[in-house]
């Protein structure tokens, strides 16, 4: 069987093609080694794989590459390619946001309405929900987005949701809430937290600290996609959050455990486009998809401390 994962040597695009070649398929990746983050990283990201003999790495962006006939041979495809962040996505940088979340979306599904595949699984986000008043979020939840990141996530979500109706291109959505773990993205909370407190830096800490995330152990969210591929109805969409709910200022005293290091807070204002509250409703993957998710927060938050000493040579 052959994967297509896209977006393959980002955070999670790069432990989900370690785990396809270790389950025995053979897996193309595409990525554009965009400039959003350090190219070494990316690099370190698919270090332990790059060789793999079932690997074909393709280093160009969705927008340019001959999708029709890279198709010919793929049996599923894991499309996690985007421009993420959504502090960044205000201003001139948003046609950034809809070339590589929008266009490029409507692009694999054009080529995949054409193939032959089996299964297009997309990542999206937690972000679709912004001001949603619901809590928990389930799938049916209003979808009221904060952020343009947020908007083109959930436009991208739409245009799988129309070519799966007119044309059965078939499609599943998973809306992943806050990833974590070894390998999480330079933008993001707790990298930006460890390498703060190795550096005995203070933290930067927007708004009152109680605005709450449900985290998602990185290998969690990877487990979701494998099940996805054979259980996950086309047409369907399913929230993948950890069960790790937490008001941002309760993260400080377990950062202070793990580390055995003083947390030094510094105090901004709420950014633009960072929502309240995010809290994943489970029960339809937990049925349909067999998701469990298995790593608690402090658990999850050890190994991420551990792998952000070797990254940064100080280990
Ligand atoms: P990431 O930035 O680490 O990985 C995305 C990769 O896609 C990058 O390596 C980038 O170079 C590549 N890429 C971007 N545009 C491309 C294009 N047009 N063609 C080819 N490659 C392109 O981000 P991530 O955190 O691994 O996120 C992966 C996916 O999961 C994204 O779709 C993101 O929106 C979604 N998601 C992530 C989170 C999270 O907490 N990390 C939460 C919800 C949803």
């Amino acid at each position: 069987m052959n994967c297509l994962v896209t977006g393959a040597a980002g955070f999670i695009g790069s432990h989900l093609c370690k785990r396809l070649l270790k389950e025995g398929f053979s897996v193309i990746g595409i990525d554009s080694f965009n400039d959003y983050y350090s190219r070494w990283m990316k690099d370190k990201n698919i270090l332990p794989f790059q060789n793999h003999s079932q690997f074909q790495l393709i280093s160009d962006n969705l927008n340019d590459i001959d999708l029709g006939s890279l198709l010919q041979d793929v049996d599923y495809i894991f499309h996690l390619a985007a421009q993420a962040g959504v502090r960044s996505s205000w201003g001139k940088n948003f046609s950034v946001y809809t070339e590589n979340n929008i266009s490029a979306t409507q692009k694999l599904l054009e080529a995949a309405k054409d193939s032959g595949i089996k299964k297009l699984i997309y990542a999206s986000s937690s972000s679709v929900y912004g001001l949603c008043p619901e809590l928990p979020m389930t799938e049916s939840s209003p979808l009221l987005p904060y952020s343009p990141y947020g908007v083109t996530k959930l436009a991208a979500e739409n245009l799988c949701q129309l070519y799966f109706k007119n044309f059965y291109v078939p499609t599943v959505s998973l809306r992943f809430f806050t990833v974590y773990g070894p390998g999480q993205r330079p933008d993001m909370a707790f990298h930006i937290f460890f390498k703060a407190i190795e550096n005995n830096t203070p933290i930067p800490l927007y708004g009152d600290g109680k605005q709450t995330r449900d985290f998602t152990y990185i290998d969690d969210i990877v487990d979701a996609n494998v099940h996805a591929l054979d259980k996950g109805k086309a047409g369907e969409i399913y929230n993948i959050g950890g069960g790790n709910r937490k008001e941002m200022k309760t993260i400080f005293p377990i950062l202070e455990k793990i580390t055995g290091k003083e947390v030094l807070l510094q105090h901004f204002d709420r950014q633009r486009g960072d929502v309240f509250h995010t809290y994943a409703d489970i029960n339809k993957a937990k049925k349909v998809l067999d998701f469990s998710p298995q790593i608690p927060l402090e658990e999850g938050l050890s190994r991420e401390w551990e792998w952000i000493q070797k990254l940064y040579n100080r280990k």
